[in-house]
Parts: structure tokens; sequence; C-alpha cells
């Protein structure tokens, strides 16, 4: 199956990175999200990471406004009526995913492949929504999406063989590695990953170190390229409260509760990078 088409579900930090991945690789991409404005800041995000890298690559590919051409942003999930393909990266909550692959299974046709990009979230569960659970399957992007050379895919419980074919050629056709993994809550990263943070926020919390020493000491002593606070600000402190607390309410264990000052900062607003503010302030 060759995808010329693929429909792109959320225009929030990641998705922008999945609908300009897709394009800046000859994807034409229908990028559907709740409002216009949201729809418009993201093809400003987009532009601006377009020319950046091309800036920074030196890069003789397409120009910003060829691959955005490529995108159309839209209100409108009836345009999905055509496409072989989507990724969905609506926000990581139950709820809100509920609502959404019951409408993709209705929207979209029948051949489609439903891909969920979600930190945390059970493909198998996401698969019981449609008619199709053999066709959803998770593509786990890394953030930020264009300079990410790898992906987790994950295969639901009723995920095909041919499905997680065709995924992999998208992705090779994307410059993606993959590495494909059985499903569980969280998979292998964010299972890893988010304890990591919801302990580091714990260490903020009782005053062990400030946030700047924490970070430290993982670039330094352990040479990650980024400290679980920086992190955490990349990815979305909202985004990361909810996926903690998607693996709480998965495996039912106290090691996965969400830490109060997490849950403080998210009610106030401090987002990390995407709200200008988190553990470190940005401009
Ligand atoms: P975000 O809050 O930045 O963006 C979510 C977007 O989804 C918002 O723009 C919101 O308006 C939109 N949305 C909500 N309901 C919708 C609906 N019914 N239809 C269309 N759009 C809808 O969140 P994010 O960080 O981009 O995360 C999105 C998904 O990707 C989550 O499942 C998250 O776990 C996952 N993810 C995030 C990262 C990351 O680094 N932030 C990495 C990998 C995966």
């Amino acid at each position: 199956m060759n995808i010329e088409v693929v429909g792109v579900v959320g225009a929030g930090v990641i998705g922008v990175g999945v609908a300009e991945s897709l394009a800046q690789t000859g994807h034409r991409v229908i990028l559907v999200d709740l409002s216009t404005p949201i729809l418009e800041c993201a093809q400003e995000q987009i532009k601006n990471s377009l020319r950046l890298h091309r800036l920074l690559a030196s890069s003789k590919g397409d120009g910003a406004d060829v691959v955005l051409k490529r995108i159309t942003f839209s209100t409108d999930y009836s345009l999905f009526n055509e496409v072989d393909f989507v990724i969905e990266n609506a926000t990581e909550k139950w709820e809100v995913k509920q609502a959404i692959y019951t409408q993709l299974d209705m929207v979209c046709p029948p051949r489609s492949i439903l891909a969920a990009n979600t930190s945390a979230i059970s493909i198998t569960r996401l698969g019981s929504l449609t008619n199709r659970p053999a066709q959803v399957i998770g593509i786990h992007f890394m953030n930020p999406v264009p300079l990410k050379p790898l992906v987790e895919v994950i295969r639901g419980h009723h995920t095909s063989d041919k499905t997680i074919e065709i995924a992999k050629d998208l992705l090779a056709r994307m410059n993606k590695e993959c590495i494909v993994v059985n499903d569980m809550p969280g998979f292998v990263s964010n299972r890893v990953l988010m304890l990591m943070i919801n302990e580091a926020i714990f260490l903020v919390q009782e005053q062990v170190a400030t946030a700047e020493e924490i970070d430290k000491i993982f670039r330094t002593c352990f040479s990650h390229k980024m400290g679980p606070l920086e992190t955490a600000d990349l990815i979305g402190l909202d985004t990361i409260l909810y996926s903690i607390e998607v693996l709480y309410e998965s495996f039912n264990d106290s090691k996965y509760r969400p830490c109060p000052l997490l849950r403080k900062m998210v009610a106030a607003g401090l987002w990390g990078r995407k709200s200008g503010r988190g553990f470190y302030t940005y401009a």
C-alpha cells in the first residue's frame, strides 16, 4: 500500500512535528484539531521549524512554502473519508481518545489504518473502540519529531502483521527507524521515563536539590543530553501528569502515583515550554 495522504489528529506539541515530518518527506497531510486559532498557531510553528531546519541543515530539499502547501489545516473530520492512514495525537485522556476513535472508525474508509501516538494508553483498548482492531497500531514518536530518528511501534493484541508492515513502510519513507514492542501501558520508553520524571519532581518537592542541579547530575554523570526536568518541560507537564495517571490506573501500582507538585504545577498553568514556564522559564 503506497500511502500518499495521511490524516493527522491533534496539532499540539507532537502533532505539529508529525505533520511537519510527513510533509517534509513528500506526503500530503490533513491536520485536524478543534479550532481555527489552534490550527493557525500550528501553521506558524511548522513554518518556523521548517525554516530553522533548512537553515541548520543547509538542506537542498523543498522550501518551507512548498512543504507547507502539502498540509491542509482543518477542523473537519469528514476530510478523512479518503485517507489510508491516520496518526492520532490528541490530548492524553481516555475520554478524549474514546470519542475520537469512535468518530474515526465512522469517517475513515474500512481499509484505513489508525495509529495512536499515545504516551501510555493501551493500543488494545483503543482498538476495542473500533470495528477494525487489526488495523489499530501504536506509533510512539519522540519529541521533537523531525529530529528524532527512532520511534516505538506498538503491536496491540489484534494488530495484524500487515498493519505493522504498512506502518513500517510509512515510517521508512519518513526516514524513521522503528522498534516493534508488545502492548502494555507506557510501552518501553514511557514506563521508565515517566517514573524517572515523577521521581525527579518528588526530589524538587522535598527540596533535596534544585531542578538545575538534578538535570546537571543526569547530563554530566550519565551523559543524558537533557535532564529529567528539562525533558518534562519539553514534553509538557500536563501530558506528563495525564500519562502517569494512565500508568497508575492501568497497573494499580502506587509507584506511579503522581507527585503532588506535578499536579500543583499543572493546575497553575506551568506546563513547560508550551506555556512559557515549567521548571524553567522560556522567552
Ligand atoms: P497537546 O496538549 O500539546 O496537544 C493535544 C492537541 O489535541 C491539542 O491541540 C488539542 O486541541 C487536540 N485535541 C483534543 N481533542 C481533540 C479532538 N477531539 N480532535 C482533534 N484534536 C483534538 O499534547 P501533545 O503533547 O501534543 O500530546 C498529544 C498526544 O501525543 C498525547 O497522547 C501524548 O501522550 C502523545 N505524545 C506526546 C509527546 C510529547 O513529547 N509531548 C510525545 C509522544 C507522544
